[in-house]
């Protein structure tokens, strides 16, 4: 049984070439292959649901954003009145601004708003568009989840192993990773929710 662990020191995006995400058409699983070096940024993602498809050079974001703006209130001149607020879905964002209650004189204001992308707080999104993860499973903890099949099986030989080494450099996917990911008091859960995920793959081990 192997239980140490290499760490080549790949960051997350490595793994990004194969990304099992859900569709935002129709919540069936599809897959992107992708290339993940700034150099050639680009991905496909195509759905095995409804076969909608998704291209970097075509579509924008489809994930959260957060959305700000303030203004003075047009009745009472109160300043200021604020919004900050999380949208899911970038592409369904309809004109840039929104209502909201002036918290003086309590008059609808319409305030405009800036978008920034955001990262949800398990940050199991895809890199090119957001889309959520199909392969993410809630534990007690935390949500454990992976690209695809090579990413999962990766994180599988990593909690499983009992001795960790590498260069352990700051950008290494493992060095990032949350305590609770790490610690061998929650290994046993980890790799149920793991094993729960190999079940769902619809990638296969080595090709990504
Ligand atoms: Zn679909
Ligand atoms: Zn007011």
């Amino acid at each position: 049984m192997n239980t140490r662990y290499l760490d080549e020191g790949f960051p997350l995006l490595h793994w990004a070439t194969e990304v099992e995400a859900v569709c935002p058409k129709c919540n069936e699983v599809g897959v992107f292959s992708g290339n993940p070096y700034w150099k050639d940024w680009h991905a496909t993602f195509f759905c095995h649901g409804c076969s909608h498809s998704l291209q970097t050079d075509r579509d924008g974001w489809h994930g959260p954003v957060l959305g700000m703006g303030r203004r003075p209130c047009s009745t009472c001149g109160h300043q200021w009145v604020r919004v900050e607020k999380v949208f899911d879905d970038a592409s369904k964002i309809n004109g840039e601004s929104t209502k909201s209650k002036c918290p003086q004189c309590k008059s609808e204001n319409e305030v405009s708003l800036k978008f920034t992308r955001t990262e949800p707080t398990d940050h199991a999104i895809d890199p090119f568009f957001g889309l959520e993860l199909a392969l993410k499973e809630d534990t007690r903890h935390g949500t454990v989840w992976a690209y695809g099949a090579t990413h999962l099986e990766q994180l599988k030989l990593y909690t499983s192993a009992q001795l960790r080494e590498g260069d352990g450099t700051k950008w290494s996917y493992f060095t990032r990773h949350p305590k609770w990911l790490k610690t061998s008091k929650n290994r046993k859960m980890v790799l149920k929710a793991i094993s729960k995920l190999e079940k769902r793959l619809i990638t296969n081990k080595g090709s990504g």
